[in-house]
């Protein structure tokens, strides 16, 4: 049992420090953990000798994943981009082109809210699937008033209606929407729209709690992206920012100076943004799906922010144009072959130090008494074979506040003993 208890968030050395407990178990009372320790002492517990016993069967129990950058709510994916990828396109080629981001923009006008609800619906289930139990989930591909709020009332929905809990930002700022880029004004005309109706409107309906700005060329400058996140604070939403991913903007510093509570992607970042990062509370969040999937060779620079002594997550950043994947194991592959993470260092990364940058490490991130009953079991003997077997789902049961809401299952009812034919 991996019970990552003490600290949060992790820095340095101290993200290597997983809590292993041999033989461990809990006990759980009304979804939160009562109790944490070897399986002999829990089980000799008054309160054990009438609970519900689960046996995993020797496996690894860890946190549930955090899993704190998402853009879960899209109407479909962009596969028709990714041979254009492959065949040597840049993702800034493809945005221009009509592709990227406006693409997503222009198929979510077109689903219903039934649409859209379930193809989230649908994904929380596989996100669950592969262990994860809470999640972070940004608007930002309705760039008007009504689709904003329409995504943004969604994932409330949502988050009511299913077991995974959502933590909502809005990210009108995703990109300038198309009616404003003919407009000599336009980006100031937009700025205004989120700043003077759209934030205060997501904040008098408690629809978020976060304000995120994609603050790179071809999205928003840093300038404005300091208008929108002031006026975010203003109405209560902490920022967060995509910063430093296509090209070096200076968002890292903006996110350190406003206390931001997350700067995401980095992969541009200088050693001055380390340095900065390591002496703030804002978490470097790092999204190697999306240099992966996008074929990119430079990654983030996870061990220098390691040991400058940032606070490090590493998150999904799920979304149909740049990182289709919501498997956090994968992740963790990626952090492990491409960040030169340890094992231990992305499992902290994606649980306590997640948690601690949605502001829940009080109650996720870590198998401790106190804290909700969030457990993923995975069908391994070590933990070092979660990141090891790359793309190959080891997930076997998760637990949301001490309910299964994922159990591995044969798809067949039995694996037939040889060719039935
Ligand atoms: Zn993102």
């Amino acid at each position: 049992m991996l019970t990552l208890r003490g600290r949060a968030p992790r820095r340095g050395k101290a993200l290597s420090d997983l809590g292993i407990l041999r033989n461990g178990a809990l006990l759980i009372r009304d979804g939160v953990i009562a109790a944490v320790g070897t399986g002999s002492k829990v089980e000799a517990l008054p309160e054990a000798h009438a609970a519900e016993k689960l046996d995993v069967g020797g496996r690894v129990v860890l946190p549930g994943f955090v899993d704190s950058h998402t853009h879960l709510i899209h109407a479909a994916s962009r596969a028709e981009e990714y041979e254009l990828k492959i065949a040597g396109a840049s993702y800034e080629e493809i945005a221009r082109k009509g592709g990227g981001i406006l693409n997503s923009v222009k198929k979510l006008h077109a689903a219903t809210s039934e649409a859209l609800k379930k193809r989230a619906a649908d994904a929380l289930r596989e996100f669950a699937a592969y262990g994860t139990t809470t999640l972070e989930a940004k608007s930002g591909y309705g760039l008007d008033i009504a689709s904003e709020l329409k995504i943004l009332r969604l994932q409330r929905e949502l988050n009511l209606e299913q077991p995974i809990e959502i933590v909502s930002t809005f990210l009108g700022a995703h990109v300038l929407p198309a009616e404003y880029r003919s407009k000599a004004d336009g980006a100031q005309q937009y700025v205004a729209l989120l700043t003077d109706r759209l934030i205060p409107e997501v904040a008098a309906e408690k629809l978020a709690e976060f304000c995120d700005v994609f603050c790179d060329r071809g999205a928003f400058s840093r300038k404005d992206s300091k208008i929108i996140l002031e006026a975010g604070k203003k109405s209560g939403l902490s920022p967060r920012i995509h910063a430093e991913q296509l090209t070096r903007t200076g968002a890292t510093q903006l996110a350190v100076q406003m206390g931001a509570a997350s700067c995401d992607h980095l992969e541009q970042v200088s050693a001055a943004d380390v340095r900065a990062l390591a002496e703030s509370n804002t978490i470097a969040t790092l999204l190697p799906g999306c240099d992966f999937h996008l074929g990119l060779k430079q990654y983030a620079p996870a061990r220098a922010l390691i040991d400058a002594g940032a606070i490090v997550a590493v998150a999904t950043d799920y979304n149909p144009g740049t990182s289709p994947t919501l498997s956090m194991p994968m992740v963790l592959s990626l952090a492990c072959t491409q960040l030169r993470m340890t094992p231990a260092e992305a499992i902290a990364a994606a649980t306590v130090n997640a948690a601690y940058s949605l502001r829940r490490d009080r109650r996720v991130g870590s198998l401790e008494v106190g804290k909700q009953a969030d457990v993923a079991v995975f069908d391994v003997e070590d933990y070092r074979e979660i990141p090891y077997y790359f793309g190959v789902n080891k997930c076997w049961m998760t637990l949301k506040k001490g309910q299964p809401i994922f159990q591995k299952a044969h798809t067949v009812s039995g694996w037939p003993a040889r060719n039935p034919l």
